[in-house]
Parts: C-alpha cells; structure tokens; sequence
C-alpha cells in the first residue's frame, strides 16, 4: 500500500487546513452534532453564535430547548439536535464534572453521538488514533479504490486494516477538505485531481475515454 502514502503525502501539500480550528472537546463535539445534515458554512455559524453565549456544559444545560434551538437555526433537525444538546451538557455536567469522555465507549453512550462524531473528538481533541468516517471519507477512500464498501461502518474496519497509523488521526480533516474542492460527490474534478494517477476511478471512467469535461 505504497500508494496510499504517497496519495496522503500530496494531498498534505496541496490541500488548505481545515477551516474549524478549536480542539476545545465539548465545542468539537456539540458543532460535530450540529454538523450532521447541515451545511460546514451553517455549521461554523450557529456553532460560534451558540458558544458565545453558552461556553462549557455547566452554563449550556440550564438554557432551554427553544433557545438553543433559536441559536442553532437554520441548521437541519434543530429542534431535535437541541434536546439532544441540552441532554448532552447535563449529562457531561453531572456525570462527568464537565469533561466530554475520552474513550470510544464513554462517548458512543451520549444521546447524538455515533461513531463518527466520537472519532473525531478522539482523534482531533484527545491526540487519539482514531479514524473518524463521514461521507467524504467514505466516498473518496471507494473511489480511489483503497476500500469497497456500502457503509461508513465498513469502511473505517477496512482503513483500519490497511491504512498506516501514522495517518488515522489526520486521514478526516484532510479528505473532508478534498472532497469539498475536488473530489466533489458530484462531477469531481478528476481533470486537475492531484492524485488521479493513484485512483481506481480515475483509470476506470476517466482514463479509459481519455480527459473528458466532467
Ligand atoms: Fe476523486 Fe477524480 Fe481525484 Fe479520483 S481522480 S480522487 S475521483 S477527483
């Protein structure tokens, strides 16, 4: 699996950071469950608004639904994501003195939160290799043909297996990045992909027809 370091290292020079820079875990967390259906530009928006107001879980378990939920409109499911909100910083506030977890098992237990979301406060907040999969990642890991899988589950057990290390903790900001510039999940912009010589996509349905106007 040469490739696979060589594709990480190129994407490493040649894609921007991540916009969202806190490694604050009760923020991570609570704008990673803010995130899910939601636009990243929306996400950012009510995420901050919401933390000017409400910093830690000790002052966010005493505002209301209907505030929070005001806070992070128009973020998809809001109203659903507030309670879930509201429950995650009482329960973080009253059975972890206001500490979010920092272990798989601990965090997967909170309302809202999936593999995902815990992966990502593993790996982004708590230094931990942990390969945290959304769509992006999904998507792109297929694509290139490093993994054949349906789901998100299946393909963080396959990268598991086959991915360095080295790379787990930084494998999602960079692909999420990827994935919004280049490797869109529509019409992906293989002509000026830095790593299409290293894509199973890219020689199946590009490379074959020769360049084409995607
Ligand atoms: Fe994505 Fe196309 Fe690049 Fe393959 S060549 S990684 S499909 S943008």
């Amino acid at each position: 699996m040469k490739n696979i370091s060589k594709v990480i290292e190129t994407l490493r020079k040649t894609v921007p950071e991540h916009p969202y820079k806190s490694r604050d875990p009760f923020k991570v967390l609570i704008a990673t469950v803010i995130s899910q259906r939601t636009k990243d530009e929306i996400t950012y928006q009510v995420a901050e608004k919401l933390f000017q107001k409400y910093r830690d879980a000790a002052t966010l378990k005493d505002a209301t639904v209907e505030e929070i939920a005001s806070l992070i409109y128009p973020a998809g499911f809001y109203r659903a994501k507030a309670e879930k909100i509201k429950e995650i910083a009482k329960i973080i506030h009253e059975k972890y003195s206001g500490n979010v977890p920092d272990t798989l098992e601990e965090l997967l237990k909170l309302p809202g939160v999936g593999r995902k979301t815990a992966n990502i406060v593993l790996s982004r907040c708590y230094g931990k290799d942990a390969i945290a999969v959304d769509t992006h990642v999904h998507r792109i890991s297929n694509r290139l043909g490093w993994v054949h899988t349906k789901t998100p589950e299946e393909t963080e057990k396959e990268l598991m297996k086959i991915l360095p290390q080295e790379y787990w903790r930084d494998i999602n900001e960079l692909l999420v990045m990827f994935g919004r510039m280049i490797c869109k999940p529509q019409r992906p912009k293989c002509d000026i992909c830095p790593i299409k010589n290293y894509c199973k996509y890219y020689k199946e349905k590009v490379g074959v027809a020769g360049q084409r106007d995607w």
